[in-house]
């Protein structure tokens, strides 16, 4: 099959191991070097396929025509392990901003008036919006973690 896409052309250009990369990278959004490479070295030992199984078993993952995805649930669990990677990053006092019920961090949640930024894509709430997109946006005695999180102090460390 002949595809003109302009994807289809860096796509060939690159080695297997290339696009297993992109694509680990791709799902992980964004991901710590020494999460690649775990994810990566446990992929290869046939650690995946079993996993991928006790995945679906649990609601995390499906699996339609040999294509794996994550399941709504699945997304916010990972989300939400992304999330909590930024536990040792938060400053003192501060605390974590959680999903509530009916968000995943990834598709648009019930109506939503608290910011509570999803540190696993910069600029968004864990209902899916941006900051601007709330009823009410937190005045300065609301600010919390979110807001020095986003003002950029713990960027530049
Ligand atoms: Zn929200």
């Amino acid at each position: 099959m002949d595809f003109v896409n302009e994807f289809e052309k860096e796509l060939c250009q690159l080695s297997p191991e290339q696009g297993w990369v992109l694509q680990v990278l791709g799902q992980h959004r964004s991901a710590l070097l020494t999460t690649l490479v775990d994810t990566m070295e446990r992929a290869r030992t046939g650690f995946v396929a079993e996993t991928l199984e006790g995945l679906r078993q649990r609601g995390l993952a499906e699996c339609s025509d040999g294509i794996w995805r994550l399941s709504w649930k699945g997304t916010g669990v990972a989300n939400w392990r992304e999330q909590k990677v930024w536990i040792d990053l938060l400053p003192a006092g501060m605390r974590l901003p959680e999903p509530r019920p009916g968000e995943n961090g990834s598709d648009l949640g019930p109506d939503c008036d608290s910011f509570r930024a999803a540190l696993f894509a910069p600029g968004r709430c864990w209902c899916g919006r941006g900051r601007t997109e709330h009823r009410t946006v937190p005045g300065e005695h609301g600010r919390g973690a979110e807001s020095e999180i986003e003002g950029g102090s713990l960027a530049d460390g």
